[in-house]
């Protein structure tokens, strides 16, 4: 027997209607090119969105096209993010910081019609503009005094675009499972994949993103949204912020902008800011150096990468802000764990808090995860056991948008393989060790990566770690450290070798340490261990 409940489809509509009913006249401030501080509200991004539908219906986008975005954050984006998806085109943000090859080839194998580009990223669509055929328009996200001047045909300016163009449009009333948006993640080897979200998935991820112990986040905050509108729907926050009435504050072309970031967390009395631990790396060692204490920071949302501890200690001790530390991918929309503490945390002995801190958390309700080992076979959430970590959910991707062979990460039916190696404790709080390419081999055992990474940047002289496994006759792999020291240091490898004694394994300590002035990264913001293995190949380790 079926229930007697309405079946109202979970649509990206349905969050810009409730957004614009009740938080019309919340601000979004953004910085752009043509303008250093810009303020809208919710309910003018709306209204400018049907503007934008309705130019888009004019040069004849129908269901399902794919309209690429290559642009930073800001409110031109969010329209893009509303009108695209909710007329039933597809939005397709693509990262400008992969390298000009990829960038033609996701276009082309998306098959974009149209390409809205930031001005200052317009250089590289006009260099690609030959190697890019589906695209019939060219928009950029500026207006007619911003315009650059180019030989290319046809381009004209947002403004110019949507100006004209009636208030109303008559949104479409769009089959739930209609695709919304799509983004490709760049691995190591191979062609960029897509992950082709759609309505239903985002409104569930954005339920999931308003939970209390997920964000923390609330109609009373303020969030700066630093993580990029062009990767992982910027961990959803340009859905979670309109449907919970939350003010956002977008950095435009400055996130990794200290001074920039700075300024917009004091003038806007930001609560909440969500980015990658490069970013707020970038944003401490600012502050620090400024004097600047952030007031009303309360919540700062790390993910993407290991959090290192001494972060989320200079976030906590020097500008009182809570670290919440996150674990997550594009295919899973992204959010997949969250580090939420338990009652009774604060009263935890330091050691055993900052041990809890480290890791990326428990599952958000909506995701399954399970450990196996390499037969497939489960593995016992013992906190110790590690293995290939799966998920399952309903904003878990189910398959590669146009892959021509079943991916790998598909093979077992109804599960992901992430690429994560894992272990989980009996309280389902699961720990990264590595990515599984980035495991180091030694002797037949698994060294974590991540694990020393975080124990060598607690060393009050070493800014940025990364370590590596180097070729090595006996062992197969050993791990090699190296570390970006803070400004006018020069730690000595025996002090920060000897630091890590009795952190770690005895049998892990990297046989050997180098200083270098920068850690290579990859177009997301992650440690690039690709370049670096580049970079230190057939480096001899001592005794090798
Ligand atoms: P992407 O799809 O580009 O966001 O990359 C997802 C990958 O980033 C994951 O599979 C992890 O390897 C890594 N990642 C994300 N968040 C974390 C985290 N908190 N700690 C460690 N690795 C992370």
């Amino acid at each position: 027997m079926h229930g007697l409940m309405m079946d109202s489809p979970l649509t990206i509509t349905s969050i810009m209607r409730h957004a614009e009913r009740c938080h019309p006249d919340t601000p979004v401030v953004s910085v752009t090119l043509d303008s250093p501080l810009h303020r809208t509200t919710y309910g003018e991004v709306f209204r400018r969105a049907r503007r934008l539908a309705n130019a888009l219906t004019r040069v004849g986008i129908r269901l399902g096209d794919r309209i690429g975005t290559l642009a930073w954050n800001d409110h031109r984006h969010l329209e893009l993010y509303y009108g695209v998806s909710c007329m039933g085109a597809v939005l397709h943000t693509v990262n400008p910081r992969l390298f000009p090859e990829q960038v033609a080839y996701i276009v082309n194998h998306a098959h974009d019609r149209m390409m809205f580009v930031d001005p200052l990223i317009f250089p590289l669509v006009e260099k690609l503009r030959s190697h890019l055929p589906s695209l019939e328009r060219i928009i950029v996200l500026t207006d007619d005094a911003h315009l650059p001047k180019t030989s290319l045909d046809g381009v004209v300016s947002y403004e110019s675009f949507i100006a004209g163009e009636p208030d109303d449009f008559d949104w479409p009333d769009l089959d739930e499972r209609s695709a919304s948006s799509l983004c490709y993640t760049s691995g190591t080897t191979g062609h960029p994949k897509g992950v082709l979200f759609n309505h239903r998935s985002t409104v569930l991820h954005t339920y999931a993103c308003g939970f209390k112990d997920t964000m923390n986040l609330g109609r009373q905050d303020t969030m700066l949204a630093v993580v990029p509108m062009f990767h992982a729907n910027a961990w959803g926050l340009p859905y979670t912020c309109p449907m919970l009435g939350t003010r956002v504050v977008f950095p435009g072309p400055k996130m990794g902008d200290g001074p920039t970031l700075t300024a917009l967390i004091q003038s806007e009395q930001v609560t909440h800011a969500g980015g990658v631990p490069t970013i707020w790396q970038v944003l401490l060692n600012h502050a620090r150096e400024a004097g600047v204490v952030f007031e009303s920071l309360q919540t700062v949302l790390v993910g993407g990468s290991a959090c290192p501890l001494s972060i989320m200690e200079e976030f906590r001790e020097r500008h009182g802000a809570h670290v919440i530390h996150a674990w997550g991918m594009t295919e899973m929309s992204p959010l997949g764990t969250i580090n939420t503490f338990p009652a009774g945390f604060d009263s935890w002995p330091k050691e055993r808090q900052d041990a809890q801190r480290v890791k990326q958390g428990r599952p958000v309700f909506g995701v399954e995860m399970k450990i196996v080992d390499d037969d497939g076979r489960e593995l016992p959430w013992d906190g110790k056991s590690a293995g290939i970590l799966k998920v399952r959910g309903p904003w878990v991707c189910s398959d590669y948008f146009k892959l021509d062979e079943k991916s790998s990460a598909h093979e077992e039916p109804g599960w992901f393989a992430t690429g994560d190696v894992a272990n989980i404790s009996p309280d389902g709080t699961m720990q990264i060790t590595d990515r599984a390419k980035d495991v180091i081999k030694s002797g037949g055992e698994w060294i974590s990566s991540i694990d020393l990474e975080n124990a060598a940047t607690g060393h009050p002289k070493v800014l940025q770690a990364a370590v590596i496994g180097i070729k090595h006759p006996k062992w197969d792999e050993r791990p090699l450290l190296i570390v970006v020291p803070r400004p006018g240091e020069t730690p000595s490898r025996e002090e920060v070798l000897g630091y890590l004694e009795g952190k770690v394994a005895k049998w892990w300590l990297p046989d050997d340490m180098v200083i270098v002035d920068k850690i290579p990264l990859t177009a997301t913001g992650k440690i690039s261990k690709l370049e670096l293995r580049k970079q230190f190949e057939g480096y001899r380790l001592p005794g090798a």
